[in-house]
């Protein structure tokens, strides 16, 4: 019996991380072809402005309609929550901060911090725990060249469709695996597609995490060239502003236009007056949760 028992503990396991794997595989097949079907779509979304993220990384792209059901306008929250949601900092100085989510990928976040360090730029990274996992040489070298890390979830689901309870194991679970890669638990966070509910957000603050989100955003996932990720960023920016850009993402998504705009983008914010900072100089706030 005993033994019985034993063998049957482990086939469930094995069970579990094979769902786990094949999970993850799906996920970012259809994250792909979630991505098609946008790139397909009309200008209509681009009018949309920084209501949902759809960086297409777990392909779970979030509805219009019930995600704005449960959630509120980051406007509101921002002003419910001042210090806590966050969607751009101070408009009082030309200080802009880039952001880079679903890290980390070999095939591109190695590119772009060899960019960021040519040019002495430091950046905030948003980091997917399950990703940190299996690459935790590339947050540790996030960390040691001077950038932020920020926790962006264990696997990517859209928050405002799990339980307060699921995401706290999202967010918690990250931050264990994040913590001895960056030497600190990460204060920033940001939710997948930026969809939370006030509940999640209510229960971050109590947490010391500050959510962070966006007001500029290249659409950089929709594999987008160079040229189109500037003009995107060029069309919302101003001083204060959060850019939104990936350096990581799903099979069959190709963030070669991000690498290339990098240098270009850079020294046009510097060209433009600007000076580019991390999450906490923006915000003024550290990059770890207080007391941790
Ligand atoms: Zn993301």
């Amino acid at each position: 019996m005993r033994m019985l028992s034993g063998a049957r503990k482990a086939l469930l396991l094995l069970a579990a991380w094979s769902l786990l794997a094949a999970s993850s595989g799906e996920g970012r097949e259809v994250g792909a072809a979630a991505a098609r079907a946008a790139a397909a779509e009309s200008g209509a979304h681009r009018l949309q402005g920084p209501s949902e993220e759809t960086d297409a990384f777990s392909g779970v792209k979030p509805k219009k309609q019930s995600a704005r059901a449960k959630s509120m306008s980051w406007v509101t929250l921002q002003k419910r929550y001042p210090g806590a949601f966050v969607v751009w900092g101070s408009r009082r100085y030309r200080k802009v901060a880039l952001t880079f989510d679903d890290v980390p990928d070999p095939r591109y976040t190695p590119q772009v911090l060899d960019t960021l360090a040519r040019y002495k730029v430091r950046a905030t990274f948003f980091v997917v725990g399950q990703r940190a996992a299996a690459n935790p040489a590339l947050v540790r070298r996030m960390s040691r060249e001077g950038h932020i890390i920020g926790n962006h979830s264990l696997n990517h689901p859209v928050f405002s469709r799990i339980s307060l309870y699921a995401m706290q194991q999202q967010i918690l679970r990250t931050d264990w695996i994040l913590r001895p890669l960056a030497g600190y638990s990460p204060r920033f966070v940001r939710p997948p597609y930026g969809e939370i509910t006030p509940a999640q957000v209510e229960w971050l603050r109590g947490g010391g995490y500050t959510v962070v989100n966006w007001d500029v955003d290249s659409e950089d996932w929709r594999s987008l060239d160079s040229n189109a990720i500037l003009i995107n960023i060029k069309r919302t920016l101003q001083p204060g502003s959060i850019i939104l850009q990936h350096a990581g993402g799903g099979a069959g998504q190709d963030l070669s236009g991000t690498v290339a705009a990098l240098p270009r983008l850079i020294k046009l914010l510097r060209s433009k007056g600007y000076t580019i900072v991390t999450l906490p100089e923006l915000l003024g706030r550290p990059a770890n949760r207080k007391g941790q």
